[in-house]
């Protein structure tokens, strides 16, 4: 190429850049509705018209329902690639697709073809040339079978959810053609137009979509009706309400005669007109069940008025009832702060979604059970917003899920916190714990974000929001879509003020209104409006996954605003006098890793952040003076005082100290406290009449010297007839991309035991007296996907007596839903062994964990659920020698086991063999049934007399209980 050609390329994609162009494509689609056979017939008509400066020779489709089609659809890859099997597993009746196509364009036969890749996707070539500024009309009959609700499309019997349902151009814009198949995170990217669609269905549904009727006088006559009766509910009790459905549900045999009837009954179909200007999708929900609400809402600035739709299922009416006031509040918040809601109705129905909370679509909103109101009215709340940011700013959410998600959630912050300003925005998850019993009782919404957000925060598996919301490793990281833009905005709003956030959301509002803004549209609202250049915010929030910590230090009388994060925020400093009363407050923008303050005479305590706006993933070491607080059980912590969650009474058994009550403390453990966590057990016995208790502290650090993550524990413990203490280390050194996973571990243990009882331990398993005990383990592990893992490991274990070294390898391969198969296989060997204490034998039926790092539910050996009769703890062979079971090595020992899933058999069968060097009998194997948690041995080659079982009585003396449950992971 030459350079003058390369200049003339450069030029014209620097002009074409600077171009905003958009399609326009108007819908007129009829679809009939067949109830019994789930699917829909229609005819589509497409008037597509060419605003961008190019010639089209063809354009690409989305055919979406085909996504329900079979395992090769992207979204059944995306399922399972996020370790899912729900669709993998779904039944091919209850799969979905679309077909029946025959494109014309203009009236002339179009050729047309699948996508090489996504069998949802299709490119129609274009008879003639599509010229810049003309129009084409695409005309297509097609045909949908309905999936059972998997995602968002489909049905549950009578119920339907017709979303993403029809033929679609996929969005051109000056970064050319956006194929997209459909995925169940960062849905949309449309085209705006015009819908017009006309839907046939039987008369008793009621149904609900996109758009205003036409000529709808007498179906709304119908819907008044019906409200009128969902009115009457209204003022009924909880009680009076659950009365009368049960009335209705006490008829049960009545009931299931009528609905018998009522599905063999043919309904006359009806035709429903709807028709939408600006829009850029269309949904539309039936159901003959749905209780109806009607109401109105009075936008803000121009009194224009908004009908107001709310349709639910008799079961969820208490939940329910004040689902208008919902969307009314909803919908004047959104107006009032952003922007005028340009349409005619707001709804929402209650569906059945497997995508579990809500989703939206223009106008109207699915949304899926919910237990409290509070999260019914989040939830909707939530949806109703989505008209804005996702609506009405078309954004492409697919690569910036953030700007529709996350502005979203953020306005559900703001939202609540305005609306519920007197109950200092709390937020009820479960009345009963919150209210009844008072735990978690002043948990808000933005400490629900900030808990959200604070979760792999600093983890190397953190991703940046800007990018594919196919890329994202797992579900927690595409969920910072929401929770990190909701409080790292809430926090932006603190910074500028309200007022100004609110003027640059209502400028970005009206200046972006039914187009497809960018990241780099929204930001620059942001520096239009403001004196300081706030790209060190954006910058922080999308592309990169810096974090904040900042911590409060002193030295040499002097206090210091530290910086131990990666994202130089600016940060609010208050001083606070003798009396708590605060002196002053300033922002701050660290230069250095270490900033001196400014402290103001009188002052003797500082707070950064004292309104907890900042993001700050350590809060604990943001104040000065701590004093000690306690809360019940749990609530929000204060962070800037010492939390103590204290459960007043909390029972634990163990066979040596009985019954044995007392207290719980737990001090953090939870988002803000810098994985830091202290538990503490004060027990009293009823069997030993004595004390006893635990002491347990921990310590995760993300990227620690060169571990991906690590974490430093120590315990100590009194009980159970033994004294103990214990430091660990673990390191983990993972990498991951977005189909595998890979982790080395490391483990290194100290471990101090004083058994003092062989009360509480049986004298045939554990040596008396004091043992220190090290311990390195070291394992790798691979997971090519969740149906294939591997993992070899050695662990040594040894005192000054003995030395005892084991090596370790997993398999785990899934075939099919019905077939798998685990294989482990466990080399054990002493390398030197002057005295080994019983428990750290090899012990032929199962490990009796003799580091005590696992709870076991007695060790006395005294009844049936001892140690090794009763249970099995991982290690050795599954069958058991019921007249002597602690048979055990110290020397070398092989085991392997093979754990085989197949059609037809309950659980799973195993297979078990062993060999040992001083084991009494050469082989040992066993075989047999492993159905949840108990072991069934069939199959023993050591029994004398039986073999197998002759009677229950066989099979009951050696059924036992899995008390550790492990895949490949051994330690
Ligand atoms: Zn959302």
């Amino acid at each position: 190429m030459s350079v003058i050609a390369a200049f003339f390329i450069f030029s014209i994609t620097f002009i074409r850049a600077e171009i905003y162009f958009q399609q326009d494509v108007d819908y007129d689609i009829e679809v009939t509705l067949n109830d019994t056979d789930k699917t829909l017939t229609a005819y589509e008509i497409i008037n597509y018209k060419n605003n961008s400066p190019d010639t089209l020779e063809f354009i690409w489709f989305h055919l979406w329902p085909n996504a329900y089609k079979n395992d090769s659809s992207a979204l059944a890859k995306q399922f399972f690639r996020l370790g899912s099997t729900r669709f993998l597993n779904t039944k091919e009746k209850n799969r979905g697709y679309i077909d029946s196509l025959d494109f014309s364009v203009d009236g002339v036969k179009a050729e047309w073809q699948f996508h090489s890749e996504y069998i949802d996707v299709a490119k129609i070539f274009l008879p003639e040339p599509l010229f810049p500024g003309a129009q084409i009309k695409i005309e297509t009959p097609f045909f949908v079978k309905l999936p059972r609700v998997i995602s968002r499309l489909g049905h549950m019997g009578k119920h339907f959810e017709i979303t993403q349902w029809y033929p679609k151009p996929a969005v051109y814009d000056k970064n050319g053609w956006h194929v997209m198949p459909y995925l169940n995170m960062g849905e949309f990217y449309s085209e705006y137009g015009t819908f017009d669609v006309k839907i046939t269905l039987p008369e008793n549904y009621r149904l609900m979509a996109t758009g205003d009727m036409v000529n709808g006088q007498k179906e709304l006559l119908w819907l008044d009706s019906l409200a009128i009766v969902g009115d009457s509910f209204k003022n009924l009790s909880k009680k009076e309400l659950e009365e009368h459905f049960k009335k209705i549900d006490g008829k049960k045999e009545k009931l299931k005669k009528a609905n018998e009837k009522d599905s063999l009954k043919v309904y006359k179909n009806k035709t429903i007109h709807f028709r939408q200007e600006d829009v850029h999708d269309f949904a539309w929900f039936a159901d003959p069940k749905w209780i109806v609400q009607k109401g109105e809402l009075s936008l803000p600035s121009s009194n224009r008025k908004v009908t107001l739709w709310s349709m639910y299922l008799p079961e969820n009416a208490w939940t329910w009832r004040k689902s208008l006031e919902y969307l009314h509040d909803s919908g004047q918040w959104f107006s009032k702060s952003y922007g005028e809601y340009p349409y005619n109705h707001i709804t929402a129905v209650d569906g059945n979604m497997s995508a579990g909370g809500g989703m939206e679509y223009p106008n109207i909103t699915v949304i899926s059970r919910s237990d409290t109101e509070d999260l019914l009215e989040y939830v909707i709340m939530h949806e109703v917003g989505h008209n804005w940011f996702y609506g009405i700013l078309g954004t492409n959410e697919r690569d910036h899920a953030w700007m529709d998600e996350g502005l979203t959630e953020f306005s559900g912050i703001r939202y609540w916190e305005e609306k519920y300003d007197k109950r200092n925005g709390r937020f009820i998850f479960s009345e009963l714990l919150q209210d009844k019993i008072g735990i978690g009782k002043n948990v808000d919404m933005s400490y629900y974000q900030y808990s959200g957000y604070c979760s792999g925060a600093t983890s190397q598996d953190a991703q940046p929001l800007n990018i594919s919301s196919n890329e994202n490793y797992f579900y927690r990281n595409y969920g910072k879509n929401y929770s990190k833009v909701s409080v790292m905005m809430r926090y932006l709003q603190h910074y500028l003020g309200r007022e100004k956030l609110d003027i640059i959301m209502q400028d970005y509002y009206e200046s972006w209104k039914f187009k497809h803004p960018g990241p780099k549209d929204f930001v620059s609202f942001f520096n239009k409006h403001l004196d300081e250049d706030i790209d060190w915010f954006f910058e922080n929030m999308i592309d990169s996954t810096t974090y904040i910590d900042y911590k409060i230090s002193k030295k040499n009388g002097k206090y210091f605003l530290e910086n131990l994060g990666s994202f130089n925020a600016m940060a609010e400093v208050a001083y606070y006098d003798d009396d708590n009363q605060e002196i002053n407050r300033i922002w701050v923008r660290p230069k250095q890793k270490r900033t001196a303050l400014d402290v103001p005479s009188g002052c003797s305590k500082i707070i950064i952040d004292p309104d907890q706006y900042m993001p700050d993933v350590n809060r604990t070491n943001n104040s000065t003076n701590k004093k000690l607080k306690m809360n019940f059980v749990f609530d929000k912590p204060s962070f800037y005082d010492i939390d103590l969650n204290v459960s007043p009474w909390f029972p634990m058994y163990n066979s040596y100290d009985g019954l044995s009550n007392g207290i719980y403390i737990k001090y953090g453990g939870s988002a803000g406290f810098g994985g830091q966590s202290i538990d503490a057990w004060l027990l009293y016995g009823d069997r030993t009449k004595m004390l006893n208790g635990i002491v347990w502290t921990k310590k995760e650090i993300d990227n620690l010297w060169s571990f991906s993550s690590g974490t430093f524990e120590s315990m100590i413990e009194s009980r159970n007839g033994r004294e103990g203490a214990s430091f660990k280390f673990v390191g983990n050194n993972q990498k991951r991309d977005i189909y595998r996973y890979e982790n080395k571990k490391i483990e290194i243990d100290l471990y101090y035991h004083n058994i003092k009882s062989n009360l509480a331990l049986s004298p045939v398993l554990y040596d008396l007296g004091e043992f220190g005990i090290a311990k390195i383990s070291m394992k790798n592990f691979w997971e090519r996907d969740m149906f294939n893992e591997f993992s070899i490991g050695s662990q040594l274990h040894f005192s000054s007596r003995f030395a005892k070294l084991n090596f370790r390898a997993g398999y785990y391969k899934k075939f099919s839903k019905k077939v798998e198969t685990l294989i482990k296989i466990n080399f054990g060997t002493f390398l030197f062994s002057d005295k080994i204490p019983k428990q750290y034998r090899y012990y032929l039926s199962g490990s009796i964990v003799p580091d005590f790092d696992n709870y076991v539910w007695d060790r006395s050996g005294d009844n049936q659920f001892s140690i090794l009769n009763g249970f099995y703890h991982n290690g050795g062979i599954r069958g058991v020698n019921v007249e002597n079971p602690y048979i055990a090595s110290t020397d070398n020992i092989l085991s392997l086991r093979i754990d085989q899933k197949v059609p037809k058999i309950p659980g799973k069968i195993f297979f078990d063999y062993a060999t040992g060097s001083i084991l009494p009998k050469e082989n040992y194997i066993s075989g047999g049934i492993k159905l949840g948690p108990l072991i069934i041995p069939l199959y023993q080659n050591w029994e004398e007399k039986n073999k197998i079982p002759n009677n229950f009585e066989w099979i009951k003396e050696r059924v036992r209980f899995i008390w550790v449950f492990s895949r490949v992971s051994f330690f």
